[in-house]
């Protein structure tokens, strides 16, 4: 199949084509129609280096309206390499769209006071470590009851690097009508802890 089988957007697809990204891998095809269509909890059980970041990313970036000057999605990431990298390919696939979509990065190791700076303007997506997002949502300068989508990016890495209760406040201070997409490449017990108390008992599960 195409990208264009599965319902992405022809703006997106031209910003795929130049990455040499044409035809869809086994998670894309299995994620990206349900994404388009459903509104519900996901879980997908995916390795990196799959094609994972364009699973997630292009439903996301299929959802937000750029004309509402809100953070409507937020993705979590475990280390400050996979938030630039995530930040820097939906930077590539929105290459060609007429409504300019902002994405902004925050991590640990890096001044926050730049950061702030950068998150008082437009900002659709934000893509964060754990650690990093608490100390924004802490000190009052991010805004995240407009967030319809949260991802979980390589939850079990989160987990094992100690992000746990940082991810478990996380949830609860995003809690509402968004809903959670997770992937992980594997199912320790702690991840089916947050599956069970945050996720929907219907979530879609995909491997
Ligand atoms: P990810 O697993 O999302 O980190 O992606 C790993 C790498 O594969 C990235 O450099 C992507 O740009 C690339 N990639 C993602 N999807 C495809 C695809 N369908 N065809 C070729 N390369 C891809």
């Amino acid at each position: 199949s195409t990208f264009s089988d599965l319902g992405v957007r022809k703006d997106f697809i031209k910003g795929l084509n130049e990455l040499g990204i044409k035809k869809p891998t086994e998670i894309q095809e299995k994620t990206i129609p349900f994404l388009l269509e459903e509104r519900t909890d996901f879980i997908g059980l995916a390795q990196t280096g799959t094609g994972k970041t364009a699973a997630f990313g292009l439903p996301i970036l299929h959802q937000i309206k750029p004309n509402s000057d809100t953070i409507q999605a937020l993705i979590l990431s475990p280390t400050r390499e996979l938030v630039q990298q995530i930040k820097k390919q939906l930077f590539k696939f929105t290459k060609y769209v007429d409504h300019k979509i902002f994405v902004e990065a925050v991590y640990g190791g890096e001044k926050i006071d730049r950061q702030i700076k950068n998150l008082q303007r437009t900002t659709h997506i934000v893509v964060a470590t754990p650690g990093r997002l608490i100390d924004l949502i802490e000190r009052g300068e991010i805004d995240l009851k407009n967030i319809k989508t949260l991802v979980l990016d390589e939850a079990d890495e989160m987990l094992s690097m100690g992000f746990k209760l940082e991810i478990n406040r996380i949830l609860k201070y995003t809690s509402g009508e968004r809903n959670t997409w997770l992937f992980s490449a594997t199912m320790p017990d702690e991840i089916k802890k947050i599956v069970k108390n945050y996720m929907n008992i219907n979530a879609k599960r995909v491997e």
